[in-house]
């Protein structure tokens, strides 16, 4: 009963901090910290967009969400899942991935589009370790639970070999975004929706592993967004040197038309079906 005074002044921090434009609470850790010593890099890195409402060519079905799938030497795993165990299914027999063989799945965030394939998942792989970041919705969870090996991740972790999550980082929802080391290049970021800001994630992992940044594979959540934002966005690619940009599912057609003349070379046609590999 002696903290009874603190939820109120955490009340009160939070509306001044929502009216003077701090939408996004603080981190529950040090941002310049260095968390991830223990991040040693792979040889190679292939990853192929399963899902993603960008089209592509073939019998591909193309819908609003987003799965990768990866393969970090010989650990492979899906980031994230598409709305629909169907086309997951669908598209994953023609990109023949076999699914039987991931050794786990990451979970960006609860919206529905990045969940929804989990039923097909359930099914062939019953009983494996999704990692989901701290702070999702209780009801996902429980969901998830019932079939699955569910991992919180409370903090930036090192989930495999070369393969460290950002944990959860505020954006409206608790979402993570994962990074991939491949030896003498950097990190390959893959991100969900990016509530977070996408500017804000690339240049977190950046703090707390001081490795260059390769590559941003992900939606970047920018439809609507102000010239100024997508400009200030290009200028933290151009200035961490990013070698390789691919803006996919939730950035928008403006945004991808954007950075295709802001980046020039470094932006990169993302759709459904592309097989990205990067190797030292
Ligand atoms: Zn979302
Ligand atoms: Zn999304």
């Amino acid at each position: 009963m002696r903290r009874t005074w603190f939820i109120p002044v955490l009340i009160a921090l939070a509306i001044l901090g929502y009216v003077f434009g701090f939408s996004y609470p603080p981190l529950s850790y040090p941002e310049n910290d260095r968390y991830v010593e223990e991040l040693r890099p792979v040889d190679k890195v292939e990853i192929v967009v399963v899902v993603d409402n960008n089209r592509g060519s073939g019998n591909l079905i193309s819908v609003w969400g987003i799965s990768l799938f990866v393969k970090a030497d010989d650990v492979s795993f899906l980031f994230d899942t598409g709305p629909d165990p169907e086309v997951l299914e669908h598209n994953v027999n023609i990109l023949k991935i076999d699914v039987g063989d991931i050794d786990f799945i990451v979970i960006s965030h609860e919206h529905g589009d990045h969940v929804g394939g989990m039923p097909y998942l359930e099914r062939v792989k019953p009983g494996i370790t999704v990692y989901v970041p701290r702070g999702m919705d209780m009801k996902t969870v429980n969901y998830l639970m019932k079939n699955l090996k569910v991992v919180e991740v409370e903090r930036p972790k090192v989930i495999a070999r070369g393969v460290v999550s950002s944990g959860p980082l505020y954006g409206g929802v608790y979402e993570q975004a994962v990074a991939i080391y491949v030896k003498n290049r950097g990190l390959v970021i893959l991100t969900g929706c990016s509530h977070p800001r996408v500017e804000y994630i690339v240049s977190f992992f950046h703090n707390i592993t001081e490795l260059p940044i390769y590559a941003v594979i992900g939606g970047f959540h920018l439809s609507g967004a102000e010239m100024e934002r997508l400009e200030k966005i290009a200028n933290v690619f151009l200035s961490l040197d990013v070698k390789m940009v691919y803006p996919i599912h939730c950035t928008g057609d403006v945004a991808r038309e954007f950075f295709s003349k802001s980046l020039g070379s470094r932006y990169k046609d993302g759709h459904v079906g592309i097989k990205v590999e990067i190797e030292e």
